[in-house]
């Protein structure tokens, strides 16, 4: 067990190693923080913010000695990395199950191989394949770029073998899936911390929408039946062992209109969706990232109200949101980044509503959204 007083590292200084970083601090660890942004979200408030390159082996030699454990805010960090960290301190997530994640074609192949139901997948290499992916596959189907895809970007929705040569060319060649369109009627996520003692919590399922592929708001308790949420429940935690897998990491599930559920994407770490806990459950999900990295006992993820998170992009900056408005209203919990320059798609900060009901909460979350002019569908 690594215990507070001792020191703590993330790779990333984004909004999630910010909150990681705030979580370790409330809990008496010291932080370091690498990332080459002097400005980070994180970098400011950590004790030692290392402004270096994620692959500058000085800077990872530095932090491994620094640091105690170490772990990371996004899945794209060079394995080699998390090698040379590990042969100084504690890494957790492994660079293997990063590896996992970071790879669609791996990621729905081990989902599948651990019980979960996937939608139909057919991998592309290079043109060569695309024949035998589409006989496969077949109309409505998504193209999506196996490696780096984020917030919808990399992949395009193909309805000929047609459009599917032109969309393999759009997106550069690169290795991609083809994947059959589902027909969905919501999308739901389950956020889940492990040890490596193998405990397990579960914090509620988030019910997701979103806007041009990025998260806009998210409901909860989701409104699906509980056999639903048992099931996706115990597709992550198959997921999660058959990974070693020791940290914070998100599910993502499609609900179909049939009424099945199935298995979308992993993130091996805490996410968007999991912002609401930071206000609504007892332990939340970067606290619980702390425990799960130091092999403490996990805290309660129990819901404490209902909430609706609603996130803020940078186009609400005009030049900045009325947040005398927004905070008006009392069950409004206010989370800000500390990011400077406010981008269109840029995450900014999110908000969390709490409200008696599910209801109450959307009802107040639609209300501030239509206050701060972020609109209504
Ligand atoms: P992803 O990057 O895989 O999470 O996809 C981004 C969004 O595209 C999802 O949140 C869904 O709304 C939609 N989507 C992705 N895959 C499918 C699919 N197989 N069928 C229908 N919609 C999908």
């Amino acid at each position: 067990m690594i215990l507070p007083g001792a020191t703590l590292g993330v790779l990333g200084g984004g909004q999630l190693g910010r909150m990681f970083t705030l979580a370790a601090k409330i809990m008496g660890y010291q932080v370091v923080v690498l990332d080459p942004d002097p400005h980070s979200p994180a970098g400011q408030l950590a004790d030692i913010h290392l402004k270096a390159d994620y692959r500058d082996a000085v800077a990872l030699i530095r932090m491994g000695g620094l640091c105690d454990a170490v772990t990371t805010e996004f899945e794209n960090v060079p394995a080699q990395s998390l090698e040379t960290l590990a042969k100084h301190c504690l890494v957790a997530p492994s660079a293997a199950a990063l590896a996992v994640a970071q790879d669609r074609l791996q990621e729905k192949t081990h989902a599948r191989d651990s019980g979960c139901v996937t939608a139909p997948f057919a991998n592309i290499e290079s043109a060569a394949d695309l024949a035998a992916a589409w006989r496969q596959i077949g109309a409505p189907a998504l193209l999506k770029t196996r490696r780096l895809g984020y917030d919808g970007k990399g992949q395009a929705r193909v309805d000929s073998e047609v459009d599917l040569t032109a969309a393999f060319k759009e997106l550069g060649e690169v290795p991609c899936l083809l994947e059959g369109f589902l027909p969905l009627e919501s999308e739901v996520s389950v956020v889940l911390a492990r040890n490596a003692m193998d405990e397990i919590a579960f914090f509620p399922l988030a019910e997701n929408r979103h806007r041009d592929g990025i998260l806009d708001i998210s409901i909860v308790p989701a409104r699906i039946p509980e056999e639903l949420a048992e099931t996706a429940r115990d597709m992550a935690a198959h997921l999660a062992r058959e990974l070693d897998y020791v940290g914070v990491m998100a599910v993502e599930f499609f609900v179909l209109k049939d009424g099945r559920i199935v298995f979308n994407e992993m993130a091996p770490r805490p996410h968007n969706s999991g912002h609401y806990t930071l206000d609504a459950t007892a332990c939340d999900q970067f606290q619980q990232q702390v425990r799960a990295l130091c092999g403490l006992p996990l805290g309660d993820p129990r819901l404490l109200s209902p909430v609706v998170m609603v996130n803020l992009l940078g186009a609400v900056w005009r030049p900045q949101p009325r947040w005398d408005a927004l905070l008006r209203h009392p069950g409004v919990q206010l989370h800000l980044y500390g990011k400077a320059e406010a981008r269109p798609g840029r995450k900014m900060g999110h908000y969390n509503c709490l409200a008696p009901s599910v209801e109450e909460a959307l009802a107040l979350a639609l209300e501030t959204r239509a206050e701060l002019g972020i609109g209504v569908d």
